[in-house]
């Protein structure tokens, strides 16, 4: 595991395994001291494989082999090697039953990865190469086998005892003692290899499938956490209905299992029939989550519940397919959530993530394809550009075939490859075959990284009634790729006339097609598009509904962004349209000096969104919100963080004071009427209502005080609750800042889940989230070092969104987290080498900053014993 030169694995390398193993027994003795895992391989040579020789190697880590058996007859010490990662028999037969015993250690795993304990339970993460650490096995997705599992465990302590696929036996065993033996009809990776062992309550639903089949449905918590699970059954019966509506499938096991873990590396996991999920993403009430956490467990849930399909059914050939199930699951995740709340705040949130973190990834030291080509450690490849630019590709498919014939894909794809392992191209090519169409150019996005860069101009022939769009296409250099071909490209637009009326896009003299939408479809490095019959010159809005993950850039005029933003009929342009100004607004002001005039109309087009009760009131709480301090150094070169902060400020605090009337009013009128409901109109409401709060108390507006003061203590809700504090939290008001703290941590300070919020409020905050206050939070009782949601949100929320604080002048910040990385590398080296994710864009900061981050990236690199996942991303940022 621990190396100072971790080998770089390429795609170019695959090789189909040598052995398949065809069925897996497995048996699991679970003590307090240990567990003992016996594992019995039905194996044979694969006729597929290209090596001769009839040498057997399995992966393993962190393993004590306790025996080895080939065909019953044990293996002699010489008749095998152990090279640590690798289990190696010189000579096996074309077909034979393995059976290996091993000893293993859960209690002690801080890694979280393969069989571990969380409070007080067994449980497993598998994906990506978890399995090898609980026994010796061919660990990689290609290998697909039936799974059979009996867990055995003290009845008092453990009587929950989980696995995958459906239950066929269970009996008492001496000492107190008791078995349940699991059996799953459908081949899998290892990967998706699942246990649990507690002392859990369950909560229990049925669905009725399209063919009538009843599934027992079940979310296993923490008696402490009982009350919480409804919200995650309600969300997990429409993601059914939903996949058997939109996608034609089917569940198929009898079972379907969730359960809430408290440490857990990552969100959510699919493993089959029984989905283990890091309790933030599961457990949900009214008074504990907040609106935005209801929709994150909505989302979460139908994720991992769509990949039964789109990642179980059909899985990865290895890991480089990662996006296969990734990408895909991601989009149909973000069509369900569109279909459940509002579709265009849904693609606002999405394109925002997209274009604040997935875009400097594309644009930094890690950057890769969504088909990488190589990598050292497969745990730092679940990035965004993986999951959420995959998930952008998948959905230029849709757009490009239309809904109807991405349905004949997805299903031809379903149906060619059930059982299979297979690779992005494969999915690809049935949706070319479905559809007809010719997606070769299309393949680019899996296989360049960089995001494309779109240069636009137009031209208006007065005479002649024609405007014209020339478009040229660049997609720039990233580490070890450059010059780059031209990317098919989809490209929404619309053309307004001075009144705001769409005009009809005819695109030659003889057109007379008349549609007011059109997707120009790009696929060489320069384009023109004409149009034709055009009166007066108009308004171009482009990318509607962000049709591509790309960059867009036109010299937009102050008026033109004014006029979208109050005419365009494509709401995710309205949006950004409002972020364009608003950026324009705040980039003018970083370097101007002290007293330069702000930019009046961006005050009176706030106050019409303020008052605007005919718009769909979530559109307007989004556009209320200024672009993130994240997103503006995105946006820059060089960037000085605290100039851009404090121009920010000052634009926030300009529009407060201005609007001071109007916000009250927005806030009175959005007050909270009968009982909480979870609706789009209703979390539009809260949203609009906190936003106001948060300005008035940007500014210490003192009748702001009074009703943040009162909204905190009757909150019914936690989105108000945590809205009123927050609100405190980032005002001058220090008293009460001071209270609010103290009252919500000694009312919520046994929910951990709200702990975690309370963390992050002041590790987000530029008030209360300096680094002596944080420092200070890693002391707290509450926080724990073994807890990936605590480090996250006390670590993780100060370097990612407290930028100003983290990005001090004096390099404390950088110091601080490099500190922390190195710390943390030693016991969980998956969240160590995600924290590190800050520093690694130090290039992008003007030289001050950057010397200094990157000082830290090498005060990680010296550190001795470095783990393979820390060592590939600090290796890679500072690479040159
Ligand atoms: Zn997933």
């Amino acid at each position: 595991m621990r190396t100072n030169q971790p080998q770089t694995i390429y795609l170019s390398e695959y090789q189909a395994p040598a052995y398949l193993v065809d069925h897996v027994s497995l048996r699991f003795e679970l003590f307090e001291d240990g567990a003992r895992v016996h594992s019995t391989l039905s194996m044979r040579r694969n006729p597929a494989a290209m090596q001769s020789g009839s040498t057997l190697e399995l992966d393993g880590d962190s393993l004590t082999l306790e025996s080895l058996a080939l065909n019953g007859q044990s293996l002699a010490s010489d008749e095998y090697r152990n090279e640590g990662d690798k289990l190696v028999v010189p000579t096996v037969p074309e077909a034979f039953e393995l059976t290996v015993v091993t000893w293993i250690e859960p209690q002690n795993n801080t890694r979280l990865e393969g069989l571990y304990k969380s409070s007080g339970m067994f449980c497993t993460q598998c994906e990506a190469e978890g399995f090898r650490c609980i026994t010796y096995y061919p660990d990689r997705p290609d290998v697909m086998a039936r799974f059979q599992t009996r867990v055995e465990a003290d009845k008092s302590a453990y009587p929950i005892l989980l696995s995958n696929g459906n239950p066929v036996e269970q009996g008492d065993l001496e000492n107190g003692r008791h078995f349940v033996t699991w059996e799953d009809p459908f081949p899998k990776p290892a990967y998706l290899f699942a246990l649990v062992a507690g002392d859990l309550v369950e909560k229990r639903d049925t669905f009725t499938t399209c063919s009538g089949r009843n599934i027992d449905l079940r979310i296993y918590v923490e008696a402490r956490n009982a009350r919480k699970c409804d919200y995650a059954m309600d969300a997990l019966k429409r993601s059914m209905r939903w996949d058997e509506e939109v996608y034609g499938r089917e569940y198929d096991l009898d079972i379907f299992m969730i359960v809430a873990v408290d440490d857990f590396n990552m969100g959510a996991m699919e493993n089959k029939g029984l989905n283990i999920f890091n309790s933030s993403c599961v457990l949900a009430s009214q008074d504990t989550a907040t609106d935005a956490a209801f929709q994150r467990i909505e989302a979460i849930v139908a994720h991992e519940y769509f990949h039964n399909w789109s990642g179980n059914r059909v899985t990865c050939r290895d890991w480089f397919q990662l996006s296969l199930k990734e990408g895909f699951t991601v989009f149909r995740d973000s069509q369900f959530s569109a279909d459940m709340g509002s579709p265009t705040v849904k693609r606002i949130e999405d394109a925002t993530l997209l274009r604040t973190a997935q875009f400097a990834e594309d644009a930094g030291p890690m950057a890769h394809p969504v088909r990488p080509a190589s990598y050292m450690e497969i745990s730092n490849f679940y990035t965004l550009t993986i999951y959420e630019k995959g998930a952008e590709v998948v959905r230029m498919i849709h757009n490009l075939l239309g809904a109807e014939l991405f349905r004949k894909g997805s299903d031809l794809y379903f149906d060619r490859h059930d059982g299979q392992a297979v690779t992005t191209d494969d999915f690809v090519k049935a949706m070319e075959d479905a559809s007809g169409r010719d997606l070769g150019q299309f393949r680019l996005w899996y296989e360049q990284a960089g995001t494309p860069v779109l240069a636009v101009s137009d031209h208006y022939d007065e005479v002649q009634g024609v405007y014209r769009l020339d478009i040229r296409q660049s997609v720039p250099d990233t580490p070890g790729q450059s010059g780059k071909k031209p990317q098919h490209i989809p490209f929404a637009i619309g053309l307004l006339d001075s009144e705001g009326q769409p005009l009809p896009l005819n695109m030659g003299a003889e057109d007379s097609n008349g549609s007011f939408e059109r997707v120009l479809e790009l696929t060489e490095t320069q384009h023109s598009f004409e149009f034709h019959g055009v009166k007066e010159r108009p308004v171009p809005s482009l990318l509607r509904d962000f049709s591509a993950p790309v960059r867009v850039h036109y010299p937009w005029t102050r008026e033109q962004l004014l006029f979208l933003m109050s005419h365009d009929p494509d709401g995710f342009n309205r949006w950004d349209a409002g972020q364009k100004l608003a950026v324009d607004v705040i980039q003018s002001l970083v370097d101007a000096p002290q007293g330069t005039e702000i930019e009046p109309r961006l005050v009176e087009a706030y106050r019409l969104l303020l008052n605007d009760t005919e718009l769909d009131q979530a559109l307007v709480a989004k556009m209320l919100l200024l672009p993130s301090e994240a997103y503006l150094v995105e946006l820059s070169d060089q960037a000085d963080v605290p100039a851009i902060h404090a121009a920010r400020e000052r634009v926030l605090d300009h529009l407060a004071r201005a609007l001071r009337d109007d916000l009250l009013a927005c806030y009175q009128r959005n007050a909270g009427q009968g009982d909480y409901e979870l609706t789009p109109a209703a979390i539009a409401r809260r949203s609009l209502r906190n936003t106001a709060l948060a300005w008035l108390l940007h500014i210490d507006d003192e009748q702001g005080r009074a009703l943040a003061v009162e909204q905190y203590e009757q909150a019914d809700n936690m989105t108000d609750r945590l809205g009123a504090l927050r609100a405190l939290v980032n005002s001058g008001f220090e008293s009460e800042r001071t209270r609010a703290l103290a009252a919500f941590f000694e009312r919520f300070q046994d929910d951990p889940q709200v702990v975690e919020l309370w963390f992050s409020v002041q590790a987000s905050s530029d008030r209360a989230g300096q680094l002596p206050q944080i420092q200070a939070l890693l002391e707290h009782p509450a926080f724990d070092w073994k807890n990936p949601n605590k480090v996250r949100s006390v670590v993780g929320v100060f370097a990612g969104q407290n930028l100003a604080a983290f990005h001090n002048p004096d390099g404390s910040g950088y110091r601080f987290l490099a500190d922390q990385v190195c710390r943390l590398d030693d016991s969980n080296p998956q969240i160590a080498a995600r924290l590190v994710s800050p520093l690694t864009r130090w290039k992008k900061f003007s030289p001050q900053y950057s010397s200094q981050m990157k000082a830290a990236l090498e005060r990680i690199r010296d550190k001795t014993e470095l783990s393979r996942d820390v060592y590939e991303v600090v290796h890679k940022s500072l690479a040159d």
